[in-house]
């Protein structure tokens, strides 16, 4: 089971929205299947989202003496709180990147940051989009118990999706270890805001996985060629499928 069952103290991020809790004090549950009638709070409600003045419906006591009874969905939960331990290195690394040697070159675009959006196991790695202020890429981390730390730096593999192929790019960091980049954005000159190109990145993951997508293109279409093509527009959300190449198709045509 996991670590973290009985002790909740308010860390709401640790529990599910399915998790059962009960009162430490008196013993009544709090099942959000059922929420609680004596207050007003509907079926379907998570314990973390009781209002803050919520008390145990038995005894009175705050939510913060209440644990965990059981919680389905602490797999998840664990899962994503993993991932977002590991995506946090790979923000800070850039971060460090963006700081040190890219602030004062020209291409960057200051409006931007750098981001991990939609970062999410898949095939047991953490993989996302990695937002900065000169690029945006696809970025696959090594799975649990992996060493990609023998990576070599430039080579490149393509790897399969529902949407189709896409050419990715060994490389390996001190603070990150060794990661897979799929180039999507460079640079990043043509977004107006971080917002708009983290509605931007959440678009291609949802694209990646979409077999839809998945044309009788070839994969080896010259990319640049075709964003540079693209380049005068400002990017469209409502645009997508505009290019025949295969990262145009989960990128949108933008760029
Ligand atoms: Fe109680």
């Amino acid at each position: 089971m996991s670590g973290f069952e009985g002790s909740y103290l308010g860390a709401n991020d640790r529990i599910s929205a399915q998790a059962v809790m009960e009162c430490k004090i008196c013993w009544t549950p709090y099942d959000p299947a059922e929420g609680d009638a004596t207050r007003q709070i509907d079926p379907g409600t998570p314990f973390a989202a009781l209002p803050d003045d919520w008390s145990c419906p038995g005894c009175e006591a705050p939510k913060a003496q209440f644990l965990v009874n059981h919680d389905p969905g602490s797999e998840a939960v664990q899962e994503a709180a993993r991932v977002a331990e590991r995506t946090a290195a790979l923000v800070a690394d850039f971060t460090e990147i963006w700081h040190a040697k890219m602030r004062d070159v020209p291409i960057v675009n200051k409006l931007l940051q750098v981001e991990a959006v939609g970062f999410r196991l898949h095939e047991g790695r953490p993989l996302g989009v990695l937002v900065s202020p000169w690029f945006m890429n696809l970025v696959l981390l090594a799975g649990e118990g992996e060493d990609w730390s023998g990576l070599v730096p430039g080579a490149k593999e393509v790897i399969g999706f529902a949407s189709g192929e896409y050419e990715f790019i060994h490389n390996v960091r001190e603070m990150v270890g060794g990661y897979k980049a799929c180039a999507l954005f460079s640079p990043m000159g043509e977004f107006h805001s971080q917002a708009q190109a983290v509605e931007v990145a959440r678009a291609v993951m949802a694209a990646l996985f979409d077999a839809a997508n998945r044309a009788g293109t070839d994969r080896a279409a010259d990319i640049r060629t075709t964003r540079e093509a693209e380049l005068a527009p400002p990017p469209d959300l409502s645009g997508m499928h505009v290019a025949p190449s295969r990262r145009a198709v989960i990128t949108g045509g933008m760029g």
